[in-house]
């Protein structure tokens, strides 16, 4: 099967300018040679804590921001030299879904206006034909008819985020980026938008780039998981794999955090060593040896290559056959 999306060693960087104290102008490395590809259908769960690259990586490959080198190939197509009349139908194709649904959803316009504004404006519908295709989206969201002319403001946020789908889906897009799509909402509410993206992509034969910051979020909706360190991805596989056998000791970090469903264990654990080190001036060597339990001198030195360790499973660590003594038990 031919990737419906390759990205091949995608960089950007930002100058940061000189704090209240002076000195130079800086460069961050926000995307620091990513690469990975998404078959029709699949899911990729791309997973770190924030600040580490992977909303830069979604707006890079949407071209919401110019990146400074590498290639982002749709149906085999390079697109990031694409002029704008180009462009067009294959950003059709590709929608993004926002974290937060209230600051992407235009608050004097009423939910039918949202919805079908991008049909309006791609062509795709108008009159009495463009009143029914809203209707029918609304409902594919779990909303009807006696949303159509309600503003924002009078919705939950699950149910924003509903009408963030609903527009979305409306130009009948064959990839959607998920950038931390139900970050902002209730526990509860969280599996039900999980829930329905997993029932659109059914229904609509969607792929889907699903960014998160939290492993649990993302492990029944993910067929592989790429995690990201800054600006890096660190490990890449399938998902049971991942959550079975992290070759990584972020991984495994990530998977200790991961909430126990029985409140009388959540107790704060201690998850990391350390702060998440400054992109501005990562670590030499491996970027996370500040904080890893399996450190040792060579991780100081030389930055290790994302390799296969078996079975396509690719991770960035020297000792990666000895992941797993801290993995906490997750029943
Ligand atoms: Fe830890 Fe070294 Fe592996 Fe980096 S290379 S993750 S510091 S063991
Ligand atoms: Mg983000």
């Amino acid at each position: 099967m031919e990737p419906l999306l390759e990205v091949h060693d995608l960089h950007k960087s930002f100058t940061v300018s000189p704090g209240p104290l002076g000195g130079a102008r800086r460069r961050l490395r926000a995307v620091d040679g990513v690469s990975f590809s998404l078959l029709p259908g699949e899911t990729l769960g791309l997973v770190g804590e924030s600040g580490c690259g992977k909303s830069t990586t979604g707006k890079l490959i949407m071209r919401l921001l110019d990146a400074d080198s590498g290639q982002v190939l749709f149906r085999g197509k390079q697109i990031l030299s694409l002029p704008p009349g180009q462009m067009r139908p294959i950003r059709r194709e590709m929608q993004m879904i926002f974290q937060d649904p209230y600051s992407s959803l235009n608050p004097r316009m009423r939910v039918g206006d949202i919805v079908g504004e991008p049909l309006k404006i791609h062509g795709l519908a108008r009159g009495e034909e463009l009143r029914a295709e809203v209707l029918r989206l609304l409902e594919t969201v779990g909303l009807g008819e006696a949303h159509l002319g309600r503003y924002p403001h009078e919705f939950s946020g699950g149910q924003r985020q509903r009408i963030g789908i609903a527009r979305a889906l409306a130009v009948r897009p064959s990839l959607i980026i998920a950038d931390e799509p139900v970050s902002a909402l209730d526990l509860s509410i969280q599996a039900q938008v999980v829930n329905l993206l997993q029932d659109i992509q059914e229904q609509f034969g969607l792929t889907y780039l699903f960014i998160a910051h939290d492993l649990s979020v993302i492990e029944h909706i993910s067929d592989r998981v790429a995690v990201m360190y800054l600006g890096r991805i660190v490990e890449l596989s399938e998902a049971e794999e991942l959550y079975r056998a992290p070759r990584h000791p972020y991984t495994e970090a990530l998977l200790n955090a991961v909430p126990v469903p029985d409140p009388s264990l959540r107790r704060p654990r201690k998850l990391l060593g350390g702060e998440v080190p400054s992109p501005i001036n990562p670590p030499t060597g491996c970027h996370f040896h500040p904080r890893c339990p399996y450190a040792r001198e060579i991780c100081r030195e030389a930055y290790p290559p994302l390799e296969d360790k078996g079975g396509g499973h690719l991770a960035a660590c020297h000792f990666s056959g000895e992941v797993g003594k801290f993995r906490k038990d997750r029943s």
